[in-house]
């Protein structure tokens, strides 16, 4: 065969090219959208996919948005807003920075962007498949981005043969999404896999609420804080205690500067902390934070940027390992305290060590976050507390539990979603605490179940449900509520007016930006005409999010509103009935935005703290 003469290859092919270094499967296109939202500031991400992502990917964020004309711009090659000159490669303080992302997703998809800068009226849609722009034009959008990746890999057979089944892709999303979640407490992430929701962290900045969001129940019993400051290296925390650990590393994630990584190096570090505490070929679990000076790590090492490399890795491992074996140490300094398992020493405290009353910083801000004067007891996070008292963390387990009760994804245990649906239904209630908690009992201990959030899990089920059945209960308002929006919100209502009624929401054009409500779903038949006003303002913005009806987002803003709320007093027979109504939920763990719902204190607990055993 004769040989071609050598040729610069075709934009398009090197794309294509690129797209297989940089995006291997839905994952990898999650990954990398997730983290150019988190770069351009947003606050909530919310990650929608169908059919393990090879069939639709969406990933919406309330970031800063794109200018108009920097659209097109965006899907070239090497075209990125963050670096500017080689320099800037050795202190990244981004996520993304090569501009190669959107190209190479655009290469091998149909990628629709619909995008809006927070100065600009009108937002810029986008369309572009396997690299040719096909659409280009101004649409009403919301402040932010959302980017919908359709048909991944359609032009290249071969990569897409090399996927998963769906099951499988769905776990390396959730995957994904649990790890940048964990990076980033103080962004709210959302994950829907064929319309049931995965993951939902609450972005209040604590590492706790995320991991409660993520591990599950177990997180607020099992998971130790660590916090260490030395050697110009901040490591902070949660791992668990030796008792619970992993088939492999997957359950670990290493955050450096707010980015997650793969490190070998630390995740070593990590595991000789805990020395011979763990089953030898068990690996621990648990979420690393390391802040250090970005100029002492390379990130640009890897194509898809997971690996880093450090200017002295034996300093960092040096610094890690000292953090977590004090953080297993301190747990153990609490005498009495640890559950049953008492985990022995495995050396002595390492340069004095520390008080056993610390507790971890809990706040976390965005990368790089070098705060070297902080106090260490800054920001406490109340969940980190057992009910009963002090130091305990093991004493209390909130069960929040955001995760796909069916079995697919990869951090969730059902068999502890069962066991406490069932111990819901038979629990007897003993009052009401503060007017806010529920107190029940059962065979196993003490329950206390945040009635607002437990109520607000309730209905936004049940408002869902009623939705996608298209039957939901309005009340018609004697006197219909006026209600006058703001210009583009009126848009919305106009757009959107059939799927308000399907929620229950009866609101008719009454000239201009005014309009009338003569329905609402039947348990906010109370509200007030105000509060009501606020309600469809806060149900359209909330849908503004993407141009799009939301249902799962209306229907929590509804069971928000509607929600028994905290200092209200019940009777024994409305408590008894909302914890009958919690055990038949889907999820009775966590509310829709990821809040927990339930917490027990354990009778062994109880014996163990009164001398009982
Ligand atoms: P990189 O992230 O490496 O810069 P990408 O191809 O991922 O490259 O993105 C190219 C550019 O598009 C980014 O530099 C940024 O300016 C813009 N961009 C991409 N996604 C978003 C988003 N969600 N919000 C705001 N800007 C974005
Ligand atoms: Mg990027």
């Amino acid at each position: 065969m004769a040989q071609r003469p050598i040729a610069v290859l075709d934009a398009h092919i090197a794309n294509r090219i690129a797209a297989g270094e940089v995006i291997e499967r839905p994952a990898s296109a999650v990954k990398e959208l997730m983290e150019n939202a988190l770069d351009a500031g947003a606050r909530r991400i919310e990650v929608e996919i169908r059919g393990g992502g090879k069939e639709y990917i969406r990933v919406s964020d309330d970031g800063a948005g794109i200018p108009a004309a920097e659209v097109p711009l965006a899907f070239e090659r090497h075209a990125t807003s963050k670096i500017r000159t080689a320099d800037d490669l050795f202190a990244v303080a981004t996520l993304g920075f090569r501009g190669e992302a959107l190209p190479s997703i655009a290469a091998v998809a149909e990628v629709e962007m619909r995008t809006r800068t927070a100065d600009s009226l009108q937002g810029t849609r986008y369309v572009i498949v396997a690299g040719q722009p096909q659409e280009a034009g101004p649409v009403g959008a919301p402040v932010g981005t959302t980017v919908i990746v359709r048909r991944l890999f359609f032009n290249t057979p071969a990569r897409y043969k090399f996927l998963r089944t769906d099951a499988t892709e769905k776990r390396y999303v959730a995957d994904v999404a649990a790890r940048l979640a964990l990076a980033r407490p103080d962004v709210a992430v959302r994950l829907l896999a064929d319309g049931r929701e995965l993951l939902a962290t609450p972005g209040d900045g604590r590492l706790m609420s995320a991991a409660l969001a993520i591990y599950g129940p177990q997180a607020a019993r099992e998971l130790l804080p660590v916090a260490l400051e030395a050697e110009g290296i901040a490591v902070e925390g949660l791992v668990a205690r030796p008792t619970w650990h992993h088939g492999n590393r997957e359950r670990l994630t290493v955050v450096l500067n707010g980015r997650a990584i793969q490190s070998p190096a630390v995740a070593r570090a990590i595991e000789k902390g805990y020395d011979t505490l763990l089953p030898s070929r068990r690996f621990p679990v648990g979420v690393v934070h390391i802040t250090m000076d970005p100029r002492a790590v390379d990130v640009n090492v890897h194509p898809a940027k997971a690996e880093v490399r450090f200017r002295d890795d034996s300093l960092v491992f040096r610094v890690v390992l000292r953090a977590v074996r004090e953080g297993l140490l301190g747990a153990n300094l609490v005498a009495g305290l640890a559950p049953g398992e008492a985990v022995p020493p495995p050396v002595p405290p390492a340069g004095g060590g520390r008080a056993p009353g610390f507790q971890v910083r809990e706040s976390y801000g965005p990368p790089p976050r070098l705060r070297q004067h902080e106090p260490p007891n800054a920001g406490e996070s109340p969940q980190a507390h057992a009910p009963l008292g002090s130091q305990e963390p093991a004493g209390g387990q909130g069960l929040s539990h955001a995760q796909d009760l069916g079995g697919t994804d990869p951090w969730a245990t059902d068999a502890e979603g069962e066991d406490a649906r069932r111990q819901l239904r038979e629990m007897t209630v003993l009052g009401q605490l503060h007017r806010t908690y529920i107190l029940g009992e059962t065979p196993a201990g003490l329950w206390i179940v945040d009635q607002h959030v437990a109520h607000e899990r309730v209905l936004y089920e049940r408002l869902l449900r009623a939705a996608a059945g298209g039957q939901a209960d309005v009340q018609q308002l004697l006197m219909p509520v006026t209600i006058t929006l703001a210009p583009a919100q009126a848009g919305l209502a106009e757009q959107f007016q059939a799927e308000l009624q399907q929620v229950g929401l009866i609101l008719e054009p009454f000239g201009g930006r005014t309009y009338l409500l003569r329905g609402v779903p039947v348990p906010l038949a109370g509200a007030g005409a105000g509060e009501l006003q606020q309600l469809v303002e806060e149900v359209l913005a909330a849908c503004a999010a993407e141009g799009a009806w939301r249902p799962h987002e209306v229907c929590a803003r509804l069971a928000c509103r509607a929600a028994i709320k905290a200092g209200q007093p019940l009777e024994p027979r409305q408590m008894q009935q909302l914890l009958a109504d919690l055990s038949q939920a889907e999820n009775p763990f966590a509310c829709p935005h990821g809040r927990p719902i339930v917490m027990t204190v354990s009778r062994s607990l109880l014996a163990r703290r009164f001398g009982r055993h």
